[in-house]
């Protein structure tokens, strides 16, 4: 800590970026404090670990040639910066106070109930975003187990049990596009389940995936239940003119209905934030508009949302955040 009573740097995640600034502030001697979050529902999966607590296999993060799951790779991750001094403390920041020097941080044990707040010369914003899903019960089971249910098909869609299957995507946005697109160089054939008759993705995204063989459109269908024990055999479908119901026989579900960054613990923090609620940076930066505040990986990329990418940044805000410590003087 800084002081007695002050941390000199706070990482609020626990996700790629978040440990990854944490290896390395604390091979930096920052003494680095990572609040990893808890478990909770509302707004929805956040998890300890993000993400990648979701993801099964992960193929593609350069290190792991025979691939590992996303919850052994966060618990590395977490080990490598434990080794080197991290303090990691399994609690929320439920707000935080940017107006006053050393910044004011209300932490939180269960997610929802403030508890005693915490100082610190600079934070580190790596809380992420969390992939939106439909809701349904099945679907976070799925999800959750690995059986054939994801929200994101770069992440998933090229594991062995996808191959040459029927697969569907959820969704009319760019990212329902660009998803169901990387999808059909292994599905049978792609289905893209939109709610509307119209989609919302640029004309290009569009015309890139309707342009090949194996894709098809259903249009005005919602999904109202997953089907499958273990693994997805199907979804079942409402149309939302006639309301008629029908069943898809699929193998994998891919939801593409958007992201939620994790930044409402921030309102009323003055740390600029874009339409979508994204941290907006620096150029070639993670510095925020607020000096001292810095961020990194998913909560400030709506963009390419990698475990790699988000880690790259999670580097860059730690070395930001030395200098920015060392140049005020906070040793
Ligand atoms: P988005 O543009 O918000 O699209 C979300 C899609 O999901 C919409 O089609 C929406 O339907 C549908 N949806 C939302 N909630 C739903 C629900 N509960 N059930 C069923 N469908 C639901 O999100 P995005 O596609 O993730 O894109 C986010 C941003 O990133 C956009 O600005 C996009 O242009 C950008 N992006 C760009 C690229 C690229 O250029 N390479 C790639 C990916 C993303 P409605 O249309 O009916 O609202």
């Amino acid at each position: 800590m800084g002081d007695d009573a002050t941390h000199k740097l706070v990482i609020i995640g626990s996700g790629p970026a978040g440990w990854t600034a944490a290896i390395y502030a604390a091979r930096a001697q920052l003494n680095p404090a990572v609040y990893t979050g808890v478990a909770k529902q509302d707004p929805g999966p956040v998890l300890p670990g993000g993400q990648l607590m979701l993801t099964t296999e992960v193929e593609n993060y350069p290190g792991f040639s025979h691939g590992i799951t996303g919850p052994k790779m966060m618990e590395e991750f977490q080990k490598q910066a434990e080794r080197f001094g991290t303090r990691v403390i399994p609690q929320d920041i439920l707000a935080c106070d940017f107006s006053t020097r050393p910044f004011t941080l209300t932490t939180s044990e269960d997610g929802f109930t403030p508890g005693p707040t915490v100082r610190a010369h600079a934070v580190i914003i790596a809380t992420g975003a969390v992939a939106n899903w439909i809701g349904l019960p099945n679907e976070m089971r799925l999800a959750r187990s690995g059986g054939g249910v994801s929200a994101c098909a770069v992440c998933d869609g090229a594991l062995p049990h996808f191959r040459n299957q029927p697969l569907a995507v959820v969704g009319g946005g760019d990212t329902a596009m660009e998803e169901a697109t990387y999808l059909t160089k292994f599905a049978s054939t792609v289905y893209v389940i939109h709610r509307r008759d119209q989609l919302r993705a640029s004309r290009i995204m569009q015309e890139r995936f309707l342009s090949r063989p194996n894709a098809k459109v259903l249009w005005n269908k919602v999904v109202t239940d997953v089907l499958g024990e273990n693994i997805i055999t199907g979804v079942a479908l409402k149309d939302t003119q006639t309301g008629e119901a029908s069943t898809l026989e699929v193998k994998g579900l891919f939801i593409a209905i958007g992201h939620t960054p994790a930044t409402r613990f921030l309102q009323g923090a003055g740390v600029e934030v874009d339409s979508s609620g994204y941290i907006v940076l620096k150029t070639r930066s993670s510095a925020t508009n607020i000096p001292g505040v810095f961020a990194a990986g998913d909560v400030a990329d709506s963009q390419y949302r990698q475990a790699v990418s988000a880690a790259g940044m999670g580097c860059i805000a730690a070395l930001d955040a030395e200098r920015w410590l060392a140049a005020n003087n906070v040793h």
